[in-house]
């Protein structure tokens, strides 16, 4: 097997966890209760019609990481069985990179109300959010938003001269079940406990009051630059 084949193996399967854990929740909305951020609403009529963008994104992404990866090639890949030590180091700077590309992104996105109206304002359109929500959103802020991983390989490249493909895989995976637990509406693990990881109720908050909270997988930077907003910021 090759990069390309289980890069995109773990894409269909991350997608299809995405609709299978969405599908869940609308239809069992009314039970789950523990952690809910909000009540929700959903009939499948919006899920059929939010998973007809989620569904053009995952195509464009695919094909986009696709081209990518093969531009890169695959002498640039490596199979190499590495240290935990390094594979958690490895791992930690995709996650940072990906991050500090989307909080860029996605504040250029609120700021500049050109890009906000034709593009960020589709994904603000998910209201309530359902966890493929973060599928929901304009092809270009899907593509932009997937350039993240490119951008870590090419790190990993610079760092290592190569890309460990377990690294990528299991960055691949982590990357989809983080963005449904920050879109699922539910916090199950309580924010205090997580430190500067960044939570469901982080970016609940964000969807809420349409501004701030920019980051995804961590919430320094949203602390660092004054963009983090929450009941206490909006008082
Ligand atoms: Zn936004
Ligand atoms: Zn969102």
């Amino acid at each position: 097997m090759n990069a390309l084949t289980l890069l995109m193996s773990i894409f269909v399967f991350s997608f299809i966890l995405a609709f299978a854990i969405s599908y869940f929740i609308v239809l069992k909305e009314e039970k789950l209760q523990y952690g809910k951020l909000y009540t929700k609403e959903f009939t499948v009529k919006m899920f059929v019609y939010r998973c007809r963008l989620a569904i053009k994104n995952f195509t464009l992404i695919s094909i986009l990481t696709t081209a990518s990866l093969h531009i890169i090639g695959d002498s640039f890949f490596s199979f190499e069985k590495i240290a935990i030590w390094k594979f958690a180091f490895l791992f930690f700077v995709m996650v940072a990179i990906d991050d500090v590309w989307f909080y860029s992104i996605h504040r250029l996105m609120h700021t500049n109300k050109y890009l906000y109206k034709k593009i960020h304002s589709v994904h603000h359109q998910a209201v309530p959010p359902i966890p493929m929500d973060f599928l929901f959103a304009h092809p270009i802020e899907a593509l932009g938003a997937a350039f993240g991983l490119i951008l870590g390989v090419l790190v990993l490249i610079l760092l290592t001269g190569n890309a460990n493909i377990y690294v990528l895989a299991a960055y691949s995976f982590y990357r989809t079940l983080h963005e449904l637990e920050v879109h699922s509406g539910f916090q199950i693990i309580p924010e205090k406990y997580l430190g500067l990881i960044g939570s469901s109720k982080h970016h609940f908050n964000h969807h809420k009051y349409h501004k701030g909270n920019y980051a995804s997988a961590f919430t320094y930077l949203d602390k660092l630059f004054g963009t983090e907003v929450n009941e206490k910021t909006t008082k």
